[in-house]
């Protein structure tokens, strides 16, 4: 599932073909992904100017000089093709650009959606709205994970990934977070030394920071044959590897269920349970 860093990584993929770009075209090939399109989404769109793409939490965000924002969440399986060689039946959103460039939202399982709002009113958007400060944003640190985590029994795990309190992490970081910071992700929020809270804040914009270098070395280096913007691999510690040796010590990597989503981790690393 894409995550705050493949979102990034698709937003400046787009860069290059989009920015600056007249939109000539938008067709919707069906009326609705997870929720129904606007009715006036190919109106407003068609013939505006991409003036900024840039994101929030997990969603893209493409400004237009018509003051629109398209809000781009690409839910479970959304990706964006660039110049397909065909348009297949996954590909319900084909947009065409001034410079002869076809972008396709495909999404098999059609858990994204878009939206159309005024750029004023985007920050009031439910999407938008109540969403905690950006991971890589100056309001993040210490301070912001101290008072998220003090008088706080929830686990770490659900803290992090509580949008209202940090926005954009999901499980992968979070599992990859906690690991690096020594943290078991049962430890109830109130429980975490300060000396691990503040690893936690050094160590989560790092991971952040890493997986985005790693998506824009995979654009640079396939550049994707078919020019699919949304997926990357990168080597994670502990996440989608139980049983697999820690890569710290050895210990087998671990997983339990918390609020009916695995969290992986090295019992041996990561202390402070309950
Ligand atoms: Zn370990």
């Amino acid at each position: 599932m894409p995550e705050l860093p493949e979102v990034e990584t698709v937003m400046r993929g787009l860069e290059p073909v989009w920015l600056g770009q007249r939109l000539d075209g938008v067709i919707l090939h069906r009326p609705n992904l997870r929720r129904p399109f606007p009715q006036d989404l190919g109106q407003r769109l068609t013939g505006a100017v991409i003036m900024r793409l840039h994101r929030r939490a997990k969603y893209g965000l493409m400004d237009t000089d018509r003051g629109d924002t398209l809000i781009i969440h690409l839910g479970m399986s959304g990706r964006m093709r660039v110049d397909p060689d065909t348009i297949g039946k996954h590909d319900h959103v084909v947009f065409t650009t001034g410079n002869g460039r076809t972008v396709a939202f495909n999404d098999a399982r059609r858990f994204g959606s878009l939206d159309l709002v005024s750029s004023a009113d985007l920050a009031a958007h439910p999407l938008i709205a109540g969403i905690g400060p950006e991971p890589l944003g100056p309001e993040f640190g210490l301070g912001l994970l101290e008072r998220a985590f003090s008088g706080r029994m929830a686990p770490a795990k659900a803290l992090l990934l509580d949008q209202r309190l940090v926005a954009g992490l999901g499980n992968i970081y979070v599992c990859e977070s906690l690991f690096r910071a020594g943290i078991h992700p049962a430890t109830p929020g109130s429980h975490v030394p300060r000396p691990r809270l503040k690893a936690l804040a050094a160590v989560i914009p790092a991971v952040l920071a890493e997986a985005i270098a790693a998506g824009g070395s995979s654009l640079r280096d396939h550049a994707a044959p078919d020019g699919t913007l949304g997926y990357f691999q990168t080597g994670f510690h502990v996440y989608g590897r139980e049983g697999a040796p820690c890569t710290a010590c050895g210990t087998p990597v671990a997983r339990i269920v918390q609020s009916a989503r695995s969290s992986f981790f090295c019992p041996s690393c990561q202390r402070g349970r309950g």
